[in-house]
C-alpha cells in the first residue's frame, strides 16, 4: 500500500474565504472523472480528468467551501481494491484530526461505491463528515451530472448537520447511508436507493433536509482498527442458484480465511452445500449466508442445519457482509463474536 505524500500539498490549507468551513476532496476515479465523444452518454473512458478539473467545472464551488483536492486513483471503480480503501481510510484519519479541515468528500466509481461507503463507514474515526458521490454520465456527456453530485456533497460535507452521521452518499437529490446504501440502475442518473429503508434525506441546491438515521454502529462507534493493517483477510463471494456445484466452496476455501453465501431466499442453499459449510466450520473458515434478494433480512432461525453451521447477515447485501467479514476476521475467528457483529453493524 503505497500512501500518496499529501503533507506538502496540506502543509497550509488554502483559506480561501475564512468564513467557509474547510473540505477536502479525495478523487480516485470513476464516470464523474470520464471522458468521451462530446454530448454522448455511452462509449468513454472512465477515470480520465484529473481533481482540478472536476473542482473548476463546479460553478459556485467557492461560495460553499474552501475545497482542496488531492487525487488518489484515477480508475473505473471495479479496479479499486482494499488497498485503495486502506489508503482512503488512512488519509482521512489522519486529516481528520487537523482542526482546520472540516469534512471530506469522495468522487468515485458508482458500480462499486456502495462497497467503498460501508468499509469506510466502519473504519474511519471521526464525527467529521464524509461524503461519496459519482455520476452516472460522464463530465463530456450533455447534462453531465457531475457537478450537481460533487456541488451537493461539498456542501454537505461543510454542513454541521451531517456530523456524526457516519459515512454518506449524496446522489441525484439524495442522501444515503454508507450502510444501506446500493446502486439500483444500471444507467439512470438516479441510480443509488437504499432498499426497504428508503434514503436519509434531500438535498436541494446547498441545502440538506434529513429525516431519518442509522442505527447501526458506525465510524468512532466501530470497533475495527486499520492503522496497524496493510492488508485485508480475504473473503470470498459464492452466488447459490439451481443446480450450484458445490466445489466452488472447496475452491473459495483454498484462496479465503472466509466466504459469503448469496443464498436463495432468506439465505438458503441445497444439501450438498449444508455439507460442504459444515466441513467449512470444522475448519475454521467462517461462512456468513445473505440472500441474492435484494430487501429483508436473513435470521438465525431457518432450517435447522443451515443455523448451525452458518452466520445469518442480518440484511447486508452479500458485498457488504464481505466487507464486514474481512474487518471481523482481523479481530476473530470465534462464531459467536463474528456473528454478533452482524448484528451489530
Ligand atoms: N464503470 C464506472 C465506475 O464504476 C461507472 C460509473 O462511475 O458510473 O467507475
Amino acid at each position: 500500500m503505497i500512501i500518496p505524500d499529501y503533507s506538502v500539498k496540506f502543509e497550509a490549507l488554502p483559506c480561501y474565504n475564512p468564513e467557509l468551513k474547510n473540505v477536502v476532496v479525495l478523487a480516485t476515479g470513476g464516470t464523474i472523472a470520464g471522458s468521451g465523444e462530446a454530448h454522448k452518454t455511452l462509449n468513454y473512458e472512465p477515470g480520465s480528468l484529473p481533481i482540478e478539473h472536476l473542482l473548476d467545472s463546479v460553478p459556485h464551488l467557492n461560495e460553499i467551501a474552501n475545497c482542496s483536492g488531492l487525487q488518489i486513483s484515477n480508475l473505473c471503480s471495479a479496479d479499486i481494491t482494499g488497498s485503495h480503501w486502506l489508503i482512503l481510510a488512512t488519509i482521512i484519519n489522519d486529516l481528520a484530526q487537523r482542526e482546520d479541515v472540516h469534512g471530506f468528500v469522495i468522487t468515485h466509481g458508482t458500480d462499486t461505491l456502495d462497497e467503498t461507503s460501508y468499509f469506510l463507514n466502519l473504519v474511519v474515526k471521526t464525527d467529521k463528515p464524509v461524503i461519496i458521490t459519482g455520476s452516472m454520465r460522464p463530465a463530456t456527456a450533455i447534462s453531465a451530472d457531475g457537478p450537481l453530485n460533487l456541488f451537493q456533497s461539498v456542501a454537505l460535507a461543510a454542513n454541521p448537520e451531517a456530523i456524526g452521521q457516519g459515512v454518506m452518499v449524496v446522489f441525484a437529490e439524495g442522501i444515503y447511508s454508507g450502510r444501506d446504501v446500493q446502486k439500483v440502475n444500471t444507467f439512470k442518473a438516479n441510480a443509488f436507493d437504499e432498499r426497504d429503508f428508503g434514503c436519509l434525506g434531500y438535498m436541494r441546491d446547498h441545502q440538506a433536509f434529513f429525516y431519518t438515521r442509522s442505527l447501526k454502529k458506525h465510524t468512532t462507534d466501530a470497533q475495527f482498527d486499520i492503522s496497524q493493517i496493510s492488508e485485508l483477510p480475504t473473503v470470498s463471494v459464492a452466488y447459490f442458484h439451481v443446480d450450484a456445484d458445490p466445489g466452488i466452496l472447496d475452491y473459495l476455501a483454498t484462496i479465503s480465511k472466509g466466504i459469503i453465501i448469496a443464498g436463495a431466499g432468506g439465505g438458503i442453499y441445497s444439501k450438498p452445500w449444508i455439507d460442504r459449510v459444515r466441513a467449512l466450520k470444522n475448519n475454521n473458515i467462517p461462512v456468513v449466508r445473505c440472500s441474492r434478494i435484494s430487501s429483508g433480512i436473513t435470521l438465525k432461525d431457518a432450517y435447522i442445519d443451515l443455523s448451525a453451521n452458518s452466520i445469518p447477515c442480518n440484511s447486508l447485501v452479500p458485498q457488504k457482509a464481505r466487507i464486514l467479514l474481512s474487518l471481523a476476521l482481523t479481530q476473530t475467528t470465534e462464531y459467536h463474536e463474528i456473528a454478533a457483529m452482524f448484528n451489530e453493524y
